[in-house]
């Protein structure tokens, strides 16, 4: 009932004295009447309302005690009473089947301890609880579950000597259960991201960043919190325009897909990484962040980028571009040629005798060499150019043309020179030269590669083992293809057996008897025509065919001697050419012996010319190669001296067992006195060695006359007999055994 019993009372007696007043004044000759009805009722109405008032307050108590008491004890939340002992006065049913507490005798202390999730109960932890408006409780609850109590606690009664507190408990177990599962999912996403080493960045105003604990880490960051400006800052230079137009992109974007870009950043250990990028610009709202990605350490994929860069486009040994780059390269240029209208240089170089050089001195020092000669070129690349290795020992350059056409004559003379002053130390003794050939691009091709071959055409045609610089010029054109088909022509005339032997006689100067012939190869072409081997051998050389034809030179020359011993024919040395290619083969002892030993001819009657250009290419190897041809037994003649280096000196060096004295002498000896000064002089020495003397090229007696009296020991030219095929030279054998019988 909540009726204010008083103040009803109250009311009801107003209205009735009102009422009593009305009368009274409305009916004067019943006043006494009325007023003694009022009496009346006015004590009835005071009975009934005592009685109202005593039943309303008999009923209220009835709830205070019982129902209120089941109300609480019932309630869905926890609640205590305590002292400031701890003896508990009160813990309701919720809080005592929590606590696993059977019936209402419990042993306060330890039960409300427990409930307050405390071991101790001293003041101190009173007064923690006490004045903290919410103490959270950690306990175990019967069931043996992790619980969790949020506690509010009041003073209710202060007696003297206690204070009674009233805890209301509220049971935040689940609520703690999804926060701590929240925590761990944050935990376990930041684990997972340092896992995946994937670092967040995201920002809602792009001047301020918020990043994830991974990113703070791989990037070394002071806390999780860094403005645009620092970011950009760690940001490499050259990466600067991607991110800023990231940045500035950032909320601009509709199409709310995702964006990626690839920047170096300074990292943890202080050096610039490659990162992807990952994100997203989101349309700006005031819980999403309007920019957000993912940072990726992409290091080791640009690595790999860089490892699959490097085997597609760097050459190996000289660590500089190869032809896929130069081709690559060159055809962009080209298309930029023509569309700037501008013009580039191509230069492609070769070093000279390079084989020589390879073989000689191994495969180390080749490529020593080769990383030198790109070191050097690469010094010559200028803005847009490039210097690359095309195989073997071909480079090239690509350079910028500025209106200078001495440009690539100048630069090939500089690698030149540069190239030729770099042999010291283990190549002091080694001649090192390149040959240039150069073409202008787009001038000189319909392409890049038509260019390039241009200029390769240009090295051809400039000899191309010589030192020599050779620009292109359309009219040598057909030259060169004359070359190129001639190469092809001679790689046929081979197989075909096509290439002959003829046999020139030499002659001992004292007794006119012949002592040996030298083998001169002719190329006798299916309609009977002859080429002579000036023709010929120098592109063998370029297109190495010559190794076929030295081969052949070596079994036929050998074959043939041992053929005529045989036949009963004198006793003669057989004299074979070799190019450098040839002499410089590393296994060249061994073939050479081999050869021997399947045509049974002695070591003796077999002679290799050298002439000296090739020996003085690199002394030190020749010499070797030298004696080792010398340990089979097989005789060394120097061919050609007097119009290569001419160096008296290096017949001390030289092992060899003959000097051929070059046709240019022989021509003026008879008119020119200073010609036969050096003959006799050369003559003179060569004895002092021991070595023999052949006089090349004598056409009359007179010649002849000269040389015997200067002591040449033997001769060889027209005047005896020109290079001659084996039946022809028997004839010969013949005549000469017949004419010099009696000497
Ligand atoms: P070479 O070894 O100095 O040979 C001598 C050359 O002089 C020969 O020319 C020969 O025909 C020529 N000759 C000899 N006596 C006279 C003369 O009295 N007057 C004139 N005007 N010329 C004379 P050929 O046969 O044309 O050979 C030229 C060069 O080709 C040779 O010079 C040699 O270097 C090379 N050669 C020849 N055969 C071979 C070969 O089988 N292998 C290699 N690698 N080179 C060869
Ligand atoms: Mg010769
Ligand atoms: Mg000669």
């Amino acid at each position: 009932m909540n009726l204010n019993s008083p103040l009803a009372a109250a009311i009801v007696i107003v209205m009735a004295t009102g009422l009593v007043v009305a009368y009274a004044h409305l009916f004067p000759h019943m006043a006494w009447l009325v007023i003694i009805i009022y009496i009346a009722t006015m004590v009835f109405l005071s009975l009934i309302l005592a009685l109202a008032s005593w039943l309303y307050r008999k009923h209220k108590s009835s709830i205070d005690a019982g129902e209120m008491a089941e109300i609480i004890e019932n309630l869905d939340v926890e609640m205590i009473m305590w002292t400031e002992d701890f003896s508990a006065v009160y813990m309701n049913r919720h809080i005592r089947e929590l606590l696993g507490i059977k019936g209402i005798n419990f042993d306060h202390q330890a039960e409300i301890m427990r409930a307050f999730g405390i071991d101790n109960a001293n003041p101190a932890t009173i007064q923690e609880i006490i004045n903290c408006s919410s103490h959270e409780a950690h306990f175990m609850s019967a069931d043996d579950e992790p619980t969790t109590i949020m506690w509010g606690t009041s003073v209710m009664k202060r007696h003297k000597k206690h204070t009674l507190f009233f805890s209301t408990g509220l049971n935040i177990t689940e609520l703690q259960k999804a926060r701590f599962e929240l925590a761990s999912t944050n935990d376990l996403f930041n684990y997972s991201m340092s896992l995946a080493e994937i670092g967040m960045i995201m920002s809602n105003n792009m001047t301020d960043f918020i990043v994830s604990p991974e990113t703070v880490r791989m990037l070394n960051l002071k806390s999780s919190r860094i403005t645009l400006k620092t970011l950009r800052s760690l940001v490499h230079p050259n990466d600067r325009l991607i991110f800023d137009s990231a940045i500035k992109s950032a909320g601009t974007d509709n199409n709310n897909e995702v964006k990626s870009i690839e920047i170096r950043i300074t990292s943890a250990d202080g050096f610039y990484h490659w990162y992807t990028f990952r994100y997203k610009d989101v349309n700006h709202s005031d819980s999403l962040p309007m920019f957000g990605g993912a940072l990726i350490d992409s290091s080791q994929e640009h690595e790999k980028d860089l490892i699959i860069e490097r085997l597609a486009y760097i050459d190996e040994v000289t660590e500089i571009a190869n032809r896929n780059k130069l081709m690559d390269l060159g055809q962009e240029t080209y298309e930029q040629c023509q569309m700037l209208d501008c013009s580039y240089w191509i230069i492609v170089l070769d070093i000279d005798r390079f084989h020589i050089i390879n073989d000689s001195s191994g495969y180390q020092n080749g490529n020593y060499i080769l990383k030198n000669f790109a070191n050097i070129m690469y010094k010559f690349v200028t803005t847009g150019g490039l210097a690359a290795r095309i195989s073997g020992d071909n480079f090239a350059l690509i350079m910028r043309d500025y209106g200078d056409d001495d440009l690539p004559i100048r630069t090939a003379k500089a690698i030149q020179d540069e190239f030729a002053k770099s042999a010291t130390g283990d190549f002091a003794s080694v001649n090192l030269s390149c040959s240039a050939g150069y073409s202008k691009m787009p001038k000189d091709g319909k392409s890049f590669l038509n260019a390039f071959e241009h200029a390769e055409f240009a090295l051809k045609s400039g000899g191309a083992e010589n030192n020599t610089i050779c620009g292109y010029e359309a009219s040598m054109h057909d030259s060169i293809m004359g070359r190129n088909e001639l190469e092809k022509e001679l790689a046929l005339a081979i197989d075909n057996n096509e290439l002959q032997l003829f046999y020139q006689p030499k002659i001992d100067l004292a007794t006119g008897k012949i002592m040996g012939v030298e083998a001169l190869i002719r190329w006798i072409k299916p309609d009977g025509t002859i080429v002579r081997p000036d023709a010929f051998v120098p592109i063998a050389e370029s297109s190495h065919l010559i190794g076929k034809i030295s081969e052949f030179v070596l079994n036929e020359g050998c074959r043939q001697n041992k053929l005529w011993q045989k036949m009963g024919y004198p006793e003669i040395v057989m004299s074979i050419n070799f190019t450098s290619t040839d002499f410089y083969q590393k296994d060249l002892k061994d073939k050479v012996f081999e050869t021997l030993i399947k045509t049974g001819l002695e070591a003796k009657w077999l002679e290799v010319e050298l002439t000296e250009t090739l020996a003085l290419s690199d002394i030190d190897y020749a010499v070797s190669q030298m004696n080792k041809l010398r340990e089979l037994g097989v005789k060394l003649a120097m061919d050609d001296f007097g119009t290569g280096y001419s160096s008296l000196s290096y017949l001390q060096i030289l092992p060899i067992t003959l000097l051929k004295l070059d046709r240019s002498f022989i021509i003026d000896i008879e008119h020119d006195n200073i010609a036969y000064e050096i003959v006799s002089s050369v003559i003179r020495i060569a004895k002092s060695k021991k070595i023999e003397t052949i006089a090349e090229g004598i056409e009359n007696p007179n010649q002849e006359d000269i040389l015997r009296k200067a002591g040449c020991d033997f001769g060889q030219g027209y005047y005896y007999g020109k290079p001659m095929p084996a039946e022809k030279i028997e004839e010969f054998f013949e005549e000469n055994m017949k004419k010099t019988q009696n000497k």
